[in-house]
């Protein structure tokens, strides 16, 4: 066979032998073999090309020798260079810049780069520049590169709609003729209101025109002409599409038009600081701005703030509010209400209203906790209690001492909270009832159970019939006895079995997934053919095993019964302990493979991730227009239309306005098998204080965020590896003005300065606490107890928290069957607002925070940065975040950035930072395939 294409002899081979066969299954079968999809191919045979539908048949009369030879004459033209070039604009249209000229000249494949990026028009050669379907699909794409074409384009009605209706502003490089013409200037001012600065002088007196403007931005009221600003109806129209066009307005009589304002700040309360200040007292106006954002209260005249229906509003938004209302207020039931029902901010409330029944109930019922701020008189009244451990079983330890030692109350508390039967008296230890439904709530609980209860039979009976994982507590001697555990050890084999295939399926799935992504394909091919083959293997040697262990549990079991029967204890334990050893050890083979493919999928994706989210916008928000656009799926574009510009960047993960903390979820849950297997990851919540950080981190008791998830996963991955010892350690720090502080330490525990110090095995923090935990209800209860040690310590949380780093780590000591230990961290950070503070006129605190928080989320870059370009020297020393999680940020530890972002109009600037600030992350890691 002379082929002239390398590589291609292989499946030709194979088509001789092919009795029938088109010529389009020959173009698919070089494209799979070549792993290029999509190339343009031709076959071509004395000189004719052949047509998909022809048989190659017809062409090789009879299947013999002849086909050999008639094959000769079919010469396929593919040219490499030209197909990995037109692939390579399909993935990313600015890699035409890359290319040789003649390839800038090709006309289809500056056709599939203009598809992917309009702005990829600028690098073609001159000659396509006039080419006018070239330049529909640019300016479909990115609007302002009309700017870049031929005269004669810009003066293309067809080519100006199309550029317009993307982007208005391209309006300003249309011909003059086109920038009169009425309908291209309609679609350009509802493409982009402030393009009516570019219509032609001619239409500028237009009504309608500066309506569509106005109504599409209501920043564009500068731009429309002066008769218009005066115009009740265009003012109107502009502040209610945005609330900010208040500041453009020069109309006297219209500024202090109290339904213009009110519009204004219904449309975005931020606005309110442009109402002129004998409206700042109107008190609808005030309610309105309130009603949307709590924070404003704080602006508000004095006299507005003593109005009750205001102040009402406010603390219904946000009950920390209720420190800052006046004295008077505060002793209003109905107030303090709401803000109690809100927020945990009972211990703000007076005397009076912490003494009163219905509020503390309210508060209770909102935070259990809350009890500790009650007046000791409600601490003994049992309903108050009882709602209170209901919510939160850790409040007993608030309660009156007569009513922790009731067993109705003490019931309630285990049940919500296991481990807080350490608190109860010795006879409620006792208590078959309240064990029992302390070690369903939470097994660990079982250490607190009495120890005349553990030694009863009856009390591990029951548990283990309801189904209570309280096997690892279970007596020495209660486990020889145990019928029912021999039966239990079969069921958790054929378990592991059952998730280890399913963990390999799933590791073929994503290998394949990971197959189509442009980024791994260069280095695929090799890698996939030995993780391939590897799998085969393993999953043979699962299923050999499966059959050989199930033979032998078959055969053992029923033996093992019976002879438990006949009180053979010693021989049963004897057979146990060798039958679980044999199985120890083929697991723990499986396990080691098992680690290393999981780690290899995951290098795979890059040990630096950059995940974006943007978040919902609120109604008034969305009044304001959105500046966020996804053209493709892992593409995001931001527009702004001040500066006319758009820009867009390529991220691992996008998840959109709708997604769902499941959905965030699950491109981290590798993660938590990732540092199971040893393995230090790290994860930063990202973005301006408001775009969401808190949201997907810490989330709500309802729709809890990746903080809960992650300790769930992980104590669901740490049960399902059995055999394993896996120890677990919390701590939880802030670290604000580059101090760490310890959370876990309450108001009145003893402090000491921390520092992060070098050790033999790492960096540490000594005397920093951590906590052992047992399962995702002790992790809750060490996030509750940072969270109050928190809130206790700030006087206004909400500032607070966006001016610091709060970091919960997780650090895992993990042995496995053999006995070989790793160790390692997963550190969750909710990082300070980035944004940029104002540089002038702040001093005193406010600066020094700014300065701190600048230097430690740059260092955090710089120390990403270096790390993805392998620099000799990385930064960690710079902040004390970065020191403080150098060895969760160095070697193969897996980073992920998670970039949130606001999609609000008004936010594009702050949005534009840290989409840039991402991209650096992630440019530098994507250089390394
Ligand atoms: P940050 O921590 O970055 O300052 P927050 O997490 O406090 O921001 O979010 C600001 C507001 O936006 C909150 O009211 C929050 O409930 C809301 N929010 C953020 N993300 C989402 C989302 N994905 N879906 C719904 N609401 C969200
Ligand atoms: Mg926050």
């Amino acid at each position: 066979m002379h082929l002239r294409v390398n590589g291609l002899s292989g499946f030709v081979c194979s088509l001789s032998r092919a009795t029938s066969c088109s010529i389009a299954e020959v173009k698919s079968g070089i494209q799979s073999l070549t792993g290029i999809p999509c190339i343009q191919q031709k076959v071509v045979c004395d000189d004719r090309e052949l047509e998909d539908e022809e048989l190659l048949e017809s062409l090789v009369p009879d299947n013999s020798m002849e086909v050999e030879r008639s094959l000769e004459l079919v010469l396929l033209r593919i040219d490499p260079a030209r197909a990995e070039a037109l692939h390579a604009v399909r993935c990313n249209g600015l890699c035409l810049e890359t290319l040789p000229e003649e390839l800038r000249g090709d006309r289809d494949i500056v056709l599939a780069a203009v598809k992917n990026t309009g702005f990829a028009v600028i690098h073609a050669h001159p000659e396509l520049r006039s080419d006018r379907e070239i330049a529909l699909a640019s300016v479909s794409d990115r609007g302002f590169v009309l700017r870049y074409l031929e005269d004669s384009l810009k003066a293309d009605r067809g080519v100006v709609l199309a550029a317009v209706g993307n982007d208005g502003f391209a309006l300003r490089h249309a011909s003059d003729g086109l920038r009169a013409d009425r309908e291209v200037a309609l679609r350009a001012v509802r493409t982009n209101g402030s393009a009516v600065q570019y219509v032609g002088n001619c239409l500028a007196q237009d009504r309608e025109i500066a309506l569509a403007a106005v109504s599409s931005s209501g920043a564009a009221l500068r731009y429309v002409a002066p008769v218009f600003r005066r115009d009740r109806d265009v003012v109107l129209a502009a502040v209610r599409s945005c609330g900010q066009a208040l500041k453009f307005i020069e109309d006297e009589r219209l500024r202090e038009d109290p339904e213009v304002a009110l519009a204004a700040v219904r449309s975005d309360f931020t606005a309110f600081q442009h109402v002129p200040f004998q409206l700042k007292t109107d008190r609808t106006i005030a309610l309105a701005a309130v009603k949307q954002s709590a924070r404003i209260f704080k602006s508000l005249p004095e006299t507005v703030k003593s109005d009750r229906e205001v102040a009402l509003a406010a603390v219904q938004n946000d009950g920390f509010l209720l420190n800052l209302i006046t004295q008077e207020l505060q002793h209003d039931r109905d107030i303090v209400l709401a803000a109690v029902s809100n927020s945990a901010v009972l211990g703000y409330a007076c005397v009076e209203m912490q003494e009163d029944r219905e509020v503390v109930l309210a508060a209770v019922r909102h935070e259990g906790t809350m009890l500790q701020y009650s007046s000791g008189k409600l601490k003994s009244d049992a309903e108050v209690v009882l709602t209170a451990v209901k919510h939160n079983g850790f409040a007993v330890v608030y309660a009156d001492g007569k009513l922790r030692c009731c067993r109705e109350v003490m019931l309630e508390a285990v049940r919500n909270s296991g481990s807080v039967l350490q608190w109860a008296p010795e006879e409620l230890k006792m208590d078959l009832q309240v064990a029992l439904a302390a070690v369903a709530s939470n097994p660990a609980a079982t250490k607190f159970v009495s120890e005349e209860l553990k030694k009863k039979r009856k009390f591990w009976l029951a548990a283990l019939r309801q189904n209570i994982g309280v096997t690892e507590f279970l007596p020495k001697k209660l486990r020889r006895d145990q019928g029912e555990l021999g039966q239990g050890l079969r069921k958790l084999s054929a378990e592991a079995y059952k998730k280890l295939d399913a963990e390999k399926q799933q590791l073929e799935a994503k290998l394949q997934s990971a197959q189509g992504s442009p980024k791994a394909s260069k280095q695929l091919p090799e890698v996939l053919g030995k993780v391939q083959l590897a799998l085969a293997q393993g999953k043979k040697q699962v299923s050999d095993l499966r059959t050989t262990v199930a033979a032998e549990i078959q055969q053992v079991l029923p033996q093992v019964l019976h002879e438990v029967m006949q009180s053979k204890a010693a021989e049963l334990k004897k057979l146990l302990d060798a039958g679980a050893q044999e199985w120890k050890e083929k697991y723990s083979i499986e396990c080691d493979r098992r680690r290393k493919l999981h780690n290899l999928v995951q290098e795979l994706k890059g040990n630096i991730r950059v995940y974006c989210r943007v978040r919902p916008m609120t109604d008034a928000e969305a009044a304001q227009g959105c500046c966020i656009a996804f053209p493709a799926p892992d593409e995001i574009q931001i527009s702004n239309p001040d500066l006319g510009l758009k820009k867009s960047w390529q991220f691992n993960e996008i998840y959109r306005q709708n997604s769902q903390q499941e959905d965030l979820f699950s491109g981290i849950r590798d993660l938590v098998v990732s540092m199971l297997d040893g393995y230090n990851v790290c994860m930063f919540a990202y973005g301006q204080t408001g775009s969401g950080k808190t949201f997907s981190m810490q989330g709500s008791k309802e729709n809890p965020g990746v903080y809960t998830r992650t300790f769930s996963e992980l104590f669901k991955v740490a049960k399902e590896r059995i055999g394993w010892k896996i120890e677990l350690k919390g701590a939880c720090v802030e670290i604000y003005n580059e101090e760490i502080r310890d959370l876990l330490l309450g108001p009145n525990d003893k402090k000491q300065k921390l520092q992060v110090r070098q050790g033999k095995e790492g960096n540490f923090v000594p005397g920093l606490t951590m906590q052992t935990v047992h399962n995702v209800e002790e992790v809750e209860m060490l996030l509750n107890t940072a969270q109050m040690n928190r809130t206790v310590a700030a006087t206004d949380m909400n500032l607070h928290s966006s001016r610091s780093h709060l970091a919960v780590q997780i650090l895992g000591t993990m042995t496995n069957p053999d006995g070989k230990q790793f160790s390692s961290a997963i550190t969750l950070v909710d990082l300070a607002g980035s944004e940029r503070l104002a540089k002038s006129g702040v001093s005193g605190d406010r600066a020094k925070e700014a300065i701190a928080i600048n230097k430690s989320l740059s260092a955090l870059g710089d120390v990403i940065a270096a790390r993805a370009q392998k620099n000799a020297h990385t930064p960690y020393r710079n902040s004390i975040l970065t020191h403080f999680l150098q060895d969760s940020l160095g070697g193969d530890s897996k980073t992920l950035m998670l970039l949130q972002i606001n999609p609000c109009a008004s936010h594009v600037e702050e949005s534009m930072c840290s989409l840039t600030f991402g991209a650096r992350v992630n440019a530098v890691e994507m250089k390394k395939s």
